[in-house]
């Protein structure tokens, strides 16, 4: 484990344990705030994502942003999102199990750095890799398991929700138990 950002990003930006590092136009290691307590972690970056080398920016970005922003949340100030695969699957795929495995090395030295306390899974992908193989997105949003000291919970992905405007309700009520969480919890957000 490398125990400083500066050190996990500079061996991070140069990484090509996989495939999936011919295609990148840029590594996208994670945007927010590295002593935030929450933890937002997407699948992988997409297009616009790879481009800029910032998760979650385009039309699904602004549609989280807005989502955080209604219960006190913003990536720049009280927490940090990152990805379970740091480069963009082609086509925007899922990312292969084998490109899970490989790349979840540096995701897991960036919850040891951040030791958060809650993280929110952003769609199936993600919930499936970090809370149960056999996670249910769309029976078991929402609803906060402890884990390791953790406290772990899955919402929709803002891009399902940008495809599936009728499931954006259910969401939002995701980020309300979130923000209930935050608050039971006592964790500071400025
Ligand atoms: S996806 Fe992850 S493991 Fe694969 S090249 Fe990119 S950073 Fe490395």
């Amino acid at each position: 484990m490398y125990q400083t950002w500066d050190e996990l990003e500079a061996a991070c930006m140069g990484c090509q344990k996989c495939g999936l590092c011919s295609g990148r136009t840029n590594l996208v290691f994670g945007v927010g705030n590295k002593k935030a307590k929450i933890l937002f972690i997407g699948e992988g970056p997409g297009e616009q994502e790879d481009l800029k080398g910032e998760p979650f920016v385009g039309r699904s970005g602004q549609l989280l942003d807005k989502m955080l922003d209604a219960v006190g949340l913003n990536r720049q100030k009280n927490i940090y999102i990152a990805n379970i695969v740091k480069c963009r699957p082609p086509q925007n795929r899922d990312p292969l199990p084998e490109e899970q495995e490989t790349c979840i090395g540096w995701l897991r030295n960036q919850v040891y750095l951040i030791r958060p306390k809650i993280i929110v899974c952003l769609g199936r992908i993600a919930a499936m890799k970090l809370i149960r193989p056999d996670f249910k997105i769309t029976r078991e949003h929402g609803v906060f398991t402890e884990k390791n000291g953790v406290w772990m919970m899955a919402t929709l992905h803002p891009a399902a929700l940008l495809r599936n405007p009728s499931s954006k309700p259910g969401a939002f009520e995701d980020f309300l138990k979130l923000r209930e969480k935050i608050d039971e919890l006592g964790i500071p957000l400025e």
